[in-house]
């Protein structure tokens, strides 16, 4: 079979589909251009899932299955209306279109749950969303209207009844389909099954009307022919092979406008239910139908912007980290300096205890990066702030300050404590590299940038008097 078999398929067979209209009723010809493609598109779809093995078999043996049971329905409707002359509604025909329905629904549940890998709560509650606005209009202008006419028997209503019924576990399957994630990038063949089975249920909808209204819709078969050209057009497309392809993890979730708009359009139907039923008439509206659908269409919306909120909260999480911390050495960057040093500094103003703020600044680390290379340079910035990081009290804040530079504040002891504890820094400091390091304990009374300022200064006698060495501002000097 050739990668364009669906387009001949669809080339030949939706001429057909769109003519059968004109077809004279109870012909042979009709009999060929409705059953005849029902039955070889049963018989196309059986030989390409041997030939081609695709991608979830059994899901298309199930939609395979569904096309069969229903081109079955079709011909014996045909044989007892047109050959036997006996009126063939309900009827055991009935019993197989029925059967398609459960086959159907079934093999695009394994469609979506193999692109969706079974975790995809915000999909399942936007097809509920869908199904729930569709499923009111069903119920109150076809399943009422048809369970309250009363020339036909109990069998009769039965049937009638089941069918809008099973549509609207067909809406909730194709709603599922339309808003399984990644909508945007779906494979063609996906596309086509939704298409198949949108005018499959325009179809039955139009069908529902006929045995309210009496009128006569010529386009019905043409539907059904055109859902099964496009079930077997989506087996034969090439991207059959990728209908199971998860979606991207990053498309769970998100709100795209075109889905936005899906969902307030379905969340208006109820309104717009109860103004026709209102202008139709105002002494049959149906109060019952349209409070419940309207409460459960409402908590599914809070609930929907509830999974949003999370998702919106995560993002707000991952955002605050990742501005905050460095991106090479994982401590936090200067910005996240800042503000902590300014934080302590307002606690010390209240609590009066001691602050000390460092610079540390890696010695000849230009000669590093030029002997050793700039990839070296930054595992050793690395490495540096991991084993600092370790030696330092938790309370302590150390922070790339910029390039092999970086802070340091602790508070709560003297200025000595400090010092000690910077030094204790120099010899864990990774492959034999030093630094030089200037610290300044806080007067009370100045401000951050004149704290670093002073602690800058220490940190240049310190490269001044021969680098390798820890000095406190005004000259206190400990190691050397
Ligand atoms: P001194 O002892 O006077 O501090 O000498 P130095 O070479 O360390 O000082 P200088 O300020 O002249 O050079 C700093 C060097 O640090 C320059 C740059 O190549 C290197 N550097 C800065 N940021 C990074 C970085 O993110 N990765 C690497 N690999 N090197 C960096
Ligand atoms: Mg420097
Ligand atoms: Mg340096």
């Amino acid at each position: 079979m050739s990668r364009r078999a669906w387009l001949w398929w669809l080339v030949l067979g939706v001429p057909v589909a769109l003519c059968y209209p004109w077809l004279p009723g109870g012909s042979l010809v009709a009999g060929i251009g409705f059953e005849g493609v029902g039955a070889l598109t049963f018989l196309v779809m059986l030989v390409a899932i041997r030939r081609r093995r695709p991608p979830q078999s059994r899901m298309w043996l199930f939609l395979a299955a569904g096309t069969g049971a229903s081109v079955l329905g079709d011909l014996i409707y045909d044989v007892l209306t047109n050959v036997m002359h006996v009126d063939a509604y309900p009827s055991v025909a009935d019993v197989f279109y029925l059967l398609s329905y459960p086959l159907t629904v079934a093999g695009l549940a394994m469609l979506v749950r193999g692109r969706t890998r079974g975790r995809d709560r915000v999909g399942l509650i936007d097809a509920a969303i869908v199904s729930t606005a569709l499923a009111l209009p069903a119920w109150t202008f076809v399943v009422r209207p048809v369970s309250g006419l009363d020339h036909a028997g109990l069998g009769d209503q039965l049937v009638s009844l089941a069918y809008p019924i099973f549509d609207v576990l067909l809406i909730v399957m194709t709603a599922r389909l339309v808003t399984t994630p990644g909508s945007r990038r779906l494979p063609a063949a996906h596309l086509m099954l939704i298409i198949a089975q949108g005018t499959r249920l325009v179809s039955d909808v139009s069908f529902s009307a006929t045995s309210i209204t009496g009128a006569d819709f010529p386009w019905l078969d043409s539907g059904w022919i055109l859902t099964y050209l496009l079930t077997t057009a989506a087996l034969l497309h090439p991207s059959a092979a990728r209908v199971d392809e998860p979606a991207a993890p990053r498309e769970v979730g998100a709100l795209s406008t075109p889905r936005l708009t899906l969902l307030a359009a379905a969340s208006l139907l109820a309104p717009v239910v109860l103004a026709i039923q209102g202008l139709i008439d105002r002494t049959r509206i149906d109060w019952l139908a349209v409070a419940v659908g309207s409460t459960i269409l409402f908590l599914l919306v809070v609930a929907r912007m509830k999974l949003l909120l999370n998702r919106v909260h995560r993002q707000a999480r991952l955002l605050e980290a990742l501005a905050s911390l460095d991106g090479l050495t994982g401590v936090p960057n200067r910005r996240s300096w800042d503000e902590a040093l300014t934080r302590t500094l307002a606690r010390a103003r209240r609590s009066g205890e001691p602050v000390v703020a460092g610079l540390i600044d890696l010695d000849f680390f230009k000669r590093f990066n030029d002997a050793y290379g700039h990839q070296a340079g930054d595992l050793l910035l690395k490495e540096a702030a991991a084993t600092w990081r370790a030696e330092l009290r938790e309370v302590d804040v150390l922070a790339r300050y910029g390039g092999e530079e970086f802070g340091v504040i602790i508070c709560g002891l003297p200025a000595e404590e400090a010092l000690a504890i910077v030094s204790r820094l120099r010899p864990v400091t990774p492959r034999g590299q030093t630094f030089s390091a200037g610290l300044a304990e806080w007067d009370g009374h100045e401000s951050a940038d004149e704290l670093v300022r002073r602690a800058d200064e220490a940190l240049y006698q310190a490269k001044a008097a021969g680098r390798d060495r820890v000095l406190l501002g005004k000259d206190v000097t400990l190691a050397g």
